[in-house]
């Protein structure tokens, strides 16, 4: 069960798994049924073009865009933020509220020593380790192979203009003060205007029209846009080209 702390209002109106965990919008959804350590590159593209948050698919106006991180892609965040002001993520961000929700309910960012199953999608079995942080920035592009073409599979982002670290380890006692704040804090949202793919919500079709949606769009301006490539960092970012999210 998760942890017992309240949603955002943004959160109390989506669907839960079969353990009460609320489904974000980036989970993947295997007809009617969701799966919350999977997530396709589709849905997270649609949720940058949209500028809608990974885990209520509502649209982020005017706020940072949040990441988790643990111990390790702190590290790796941290050297490419020295070095280069900006850092690379295989994934789209969120509202502060939605993150440190995520990072206080979900039990692989409640003890040091969790560690993602071996078969996850993403770095399978990586430790969370003794420091974590959510980051906040104020732009994200998104990358792309510099012949043009668009492959979801290969997408990257690039989080630009840092703006705020909230550094944690024990996110009971550190992060729900930060927490309760920002749910003060946070303008309303309207609900109506939701990015989310579970079967109540238009599920893949609606998936599949609003990718088409976001590559007509991208193509449409990507002659004024796309050939601003930048060769940042050495690995994953060499060769990309830039766009700045959200474009529709
Ligand atoms: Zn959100």
């Amino acid at each position: 069960m998760p942890a017992p702390v309240k949603p955002p209002i943004a959160l109390r109106d989506l669907p839960r798994d079969r353990r009460g965990y609320i489904v974000p919008a980036e989970a993947t959804w295997n007809g009617d049924v969701p799966d919350l350590g999977r997530n396709r590159p589709e849905t997270n593209f649609c949720l940058a073009a949209t500028g809608s948050c990974v885990v209520c698919g509502l649209q982020n106006v005017d706020e940072l865009v949040w990441r988790i991180f643990n111990e390790d892609d702190l590290q790796n965040a941290e050297r490419e933020l020295s070095v280069q002001g900006a850092f690379s993520e295989r994934m789209y961000g969120g509202h502060k509220s939605c993150m440190l929700y995520s990072a206080l309910v979900c039990p692989y960012w409640a003890t040091e020593n969790a560690r993602l199953t071996k078969d996850s999608q993403w770095a399978p079995g990586a430790k969370r380790g003794k420091q974590c942080a959510l980051i906040g920035v104020t732009n994200v592009d998104i990358l792309f192979d510099s012949s043009g073409r668009l492959e979801l599979a290969e997408t990257m982002f690039l989080y630009t203009e840092p703006g705020v670290v909230i550094r944690f380890s024990e996110p009971e006692t550190e992060l729900l003060p930060i927490y309760e704040q920002a749910i003060r804090d946070e303008k309303a949202r309207s609900l109506n205007k939701r990015v989310y793919f579970g079967p109540d919500h238009g599920g893949e079709r609606r998936l599949t029209r609003l990718v088409s949606r976001a590559v007509a769009a991208l193509k449409e301006d990507s002659s004024a846009r796309l050939p601003d490539i930048r060769f940042r960092f050495e690995e994953v970012v060499a060769s990309k080209a830039r766009f700045r999210t959200p474009w529709i």
